[in-house]
């Protein structure tokens, strides 16, 4: 079996993972890079392979970084079945269809054309088939993928693929300790391989108990003082998660009444995918939303889908809470809210996800007095405050101790900055004594060989 890594290599976007094995070509998750703009301009090459000699495309789980190029992929060519549980597969076409609407006014704003059309979404959207974690499927002659439950959004997985008598693991991405409303990570198979997501691979999160807590204390600095609480969220889970603990604090009346809106269309159109798998939920989630006590509904909150609706926002007095996309603030609703409460100081901007190198929201987060908006210079005087439990990435005592029961033969590191990426490598060798690599964008490794090629060379694993 032959893997070759056309993304999230020494970086955490753009997951691509080329499987030649049982003489077909599959590829592992297909998905955007993500920098200024939700689809960066890396995203408009052409694929590093012919997209119409790809048999099928197993995906790990709906996220950008891991989908968002499927579209693409069908617009060049690729007829094959794309394989994903029944939660991903719904999740995903709302996603490309949200993502179009993006990259769509973006266009208008900026010129950058989209990656794909809606015709593309719909043939793609066509090419999906659903199935259930642990299901042993024959994903071609002789060549086996199984997906297990990761634990990080609705639907997610990381997947076993069996073939030419070799067993691999493609983590996706591994969720968090302590998800208010998903199960835990099952535990790693055997593997000769395993490709390991390291977002979090150099950091502790905070203890997620502590969380509601500062989301409260958030909530309440921003009331007190008269201000809009922005929370970039990535719509499918992390705005759900936050949906529960809003919940809980609006119920028990520990805030007094403000307008709270969900200004995302992809987010709201996801909580009827959340209703609609509720067995795929823990079960004092499914419990809340069984009992009576739907948690995506609570006295406050607004569901704002149409961008009436939306600039309406701007005429509610403050105090008052905005949940909007993107997560990264590269684009999607958020970014208007920004334009216009980034200078009031009385506001806050409350990042709950990873952001990546060259987004907005790490150069707000990173403390910028000033960011470039739409070819505007926007002041920053709004508070910037992270609260790192909300994050849905495992951490790096998580990821060791996965590991450490599952102990695969060898490990490649990716979805992870380099510095951290190395830095974690390092620690697997040290502390489990399982060898080790991070590979670079376009090598290709022979599993359960000794041979290692790169597109620049030759040199040994
Ligand atoms: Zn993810």
């Amino acid at each position: 079996m032959r893997i070759t890594f056309y993304g999230a290599a020494r970086e955490v976007t753009g997951s691509c993972f080329l499987v030649e094995a049982g003489g077909k070509k599959f590829l592992v998750d297909c998905g955007l890079f993500q920098g200024a703009r939700l689809a960066d301009a890396r995203n408009h090459e052409p694929f590093p392979f012919s997209p119409a000699a790809i048999d099928a495309v197993l995906l790990t789980h709906v996220h950008a970084d891991h989908s968002g190029k499927i579209p693409k992929l069908v617009h060049e060519g690729f007829t094959g079945r794309v394989f994903a549980t029944g939660p991903t597969a719904e999740l995903a076409v709302l996603l490309w269809k949200d993502n179009f609407d993006i990259m769509a006014y973006d266009h208008s704003k900026t010129g950058h054309p989209p990656l794909f059309d809606l015709d593309d979404v719909a043939r793609a959207a066509g090419q999906l088939t659903k199935l259930n974690y642990r299901e042993r499927l024959e994903v071609a002659p002789g060549v086996f993928a199984t997906w297990f439950d990761a634990g990080h959004v609705l639907g997610s997985s990381f997947i076993l693929l069996e073939a030419d008598g070799r067993r691999v693991v493609f983590s996706g991405d591994l969720g968090n300790h302590g998800a208010q409303i998903l199960y835990p990570t099952e535990s790693l198979p055997t593997a000769d391989l395993l490709l390991v997501e390291a977002t979090y691979g150099g950091r502790e999160h905070e203890d997620p108990r502590t969380r509601s807590e500062k989301l409260l204390r958030a909530l309440k600095e921003t009331i007190s003082g008269g201000g809009v609480l922005m929370i970039p969220s990535f719509a499918i889970e992390r705005t759900q998660e936050l949906l529960f603990d809003l919940n809980e604090i609006v119920e028990k009346h520990k805030i007094p009444r403000v307008p709270i809106f969900l200004d995302s269309p992809l987010a709201i159109d996801a909580l009827d995918v959340y209703r609609k798998y509720q067995s795929w939920l823990k079960m004092d989630a499914v419990c809340i939303v069984r009992c009576g006590d739907d948690f995506f509904k609570f006295p406050g909150l607004t569901l704002t889908r149409s961008r009436e609706e939306s600039r309406k926002i701007n005429e509610a007095p403050a105090p008052k809470v905005i949940i909007a996309g993107a997560g990264m603030m590269n684009g999607g609703r958020i970014v208007h809210h920004l334009i216009r409460y980034l200078p009031d100081s009385r506001s806050e901007v409350l990042v709950i996800g990873y952001q990546a190198a060259g987004t907005l929201g790490r150069e707000v987060l990173d403390g910028n007095r000033q960011v470039r908006i739409f070819n505007e210079t926007v002041p920053v005087r709004a508070r910037v405050r992270a609260i790192g439990a909300y994050s849905a990435h495992a951490d790096r005592e998580k990821l060791l101790s996965w590991l450490a029961a599952g102990k695969p033969k060898r490990v490649a590191v990716i979805h992870s900055d380099a510095p951290v990426a190395d830095a974690f490598a390092q620690a697997i060798e040290s502390q489990l004594g399982i060898k080790t690599h991070l590979p670079v964008l376009g090598e290709s490794i022979e599993v359960g060989g000794i041979r290692k090629q790169i597109l620049q060379g030759t040199r040994s694993f």
